[in-house]
């Protein structure tokens, strides 16, 4: 498999702290790959370092099977990146921005490439329309659209979601899977909420503290097959003295007062549920949670205390 990203030992310091931690990951080539972490991991350096905004204290990255420090112009002339907000002339239409910001960094600004980029992202009927006039989610699309208007091979996107409502999140999900599927691109996208990978992403990492802690497929990681499933009781006292006397007692994670927590599987729920209801102790909620989703709040929760 061709890469397209590879980046080894990666490390950015900022004074003492330290940002990126000898980070290593790959993007193959037609990836949707989701780059994954809570607030603070790293995300954003990372990606400035793969645009070169800024330098690694260490490590090295290739793109394109080339040292991105040494090939930096021809690199990025095949990378499309919406990275801060986008930034727009708000007096001015959809049209004019792309032309204008377009010409900026030498790209095709015919009219019909304008127009085709404007009706990927859904803007062209408002091509006219002032910028000011739109919404957070169009004016997101409007900078996907200047992202692509040179045609990029990989496509980075630092958290574009941001701020969106769940239409607006639906819109960009639909066009990086467009992109990926119809237009074979590869896609390189942070996010700090798991559910928004999952949704378009093959492949991922969870970086917390610059580091990588998961790296894989998707469709391995959230395999539903090992749930940690939460019984919510009346009385769990109990409940244990009845789990005590089954096998039950090994597929028990964790009690507290009124829960206790299962690593089972999906069909083994209503067989534990069957044994409670049947000794008479009352269960008041079941919620199944996939362990990566509950790996991923717990070092969310972590990281914003
Ligand atoms: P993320 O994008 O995952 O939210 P960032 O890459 O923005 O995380 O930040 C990682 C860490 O680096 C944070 O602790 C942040 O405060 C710190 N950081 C980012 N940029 C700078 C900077 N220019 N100077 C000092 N610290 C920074």
């Amino acid at each position: 498999m061709e890469k397209i990203i590879e980046i080894t030992h990666l490390t950015k310091h900022y004074k003492d702290l330290t940002a990126v931690n000898d980070l290593s990951l790959n993007v193959y080539k037609g990836d949707v790959f989701g780059f994954l972490g809570p607030n603070g991991a790293g995300k954003s350096t990372t990606i400035r370092m793969l645009l070169t905004l800024i330098s690694p204290t260490k490590g090295e990255i290739n793109i394109f099977g080339k040292n991105l420090n040494k090939n930096r112009n021809d690199i990025l002339r095949k990378v499309g990146a919406i990275v801060e907000k986008p930034d727009f002339y708000g007096y001015l239409s959809a049209y004019k921005n792309l032309e204008i910001l377009g010409r900026i960094s030498g790209c095709d600004v015919s009219k019909k490439r304008i127009m085709e980029i404007l009706e990927l992202v859904g803007l062209d009927k408002r091509y006219k329309s002032k910028v000011k006039t739109f919404s957070h989610g169009m004016k997101q699309r409007l900078g996907l659209a200047q992202a692509l208007l040179h045609d990029p091979e990989l496509i980075i996107l630092d958290e574009p979601t941001t701020g969106l409502d769940p239409q607006g999140m639906k819109e960009i999900r639909d066009l990086i899977n467009y992109l990926s599927k119809e237009k074979n691109k590869t896609i390189f996208l942070s996010s700090h909420i798991l559910y928004e990978v999952e949704l378009v992403a093959n492949r991922m990492v969870i970086i917390n503290k610059g580091a990588t802690k998961v790296e894989g497929l998707v469709s391995d990681l959230l395999n539903a097959a090992n749930l940690k499933v939460t019984f919510g009781l009346t009385s769990v006292t109990e409940a244990k003295i009845l789990l005590g006397q089954t096998q039950w007692i090994n597929k028990v994670d964790s009690f507290t007062e009124t829960k206790i927590v299962f690593s089972i599987n999906h069909e083994e729920i209503p067989l534990v549920n069957k044994l409670l209801v049947e000794n008479n102790i009352a269960v008041n909620s079941i919620v199944p949670m996939r362990s990566l989703e509950e790996y991923f709040l717990d070092i969310t929760e972590k990281s914003s205390t």
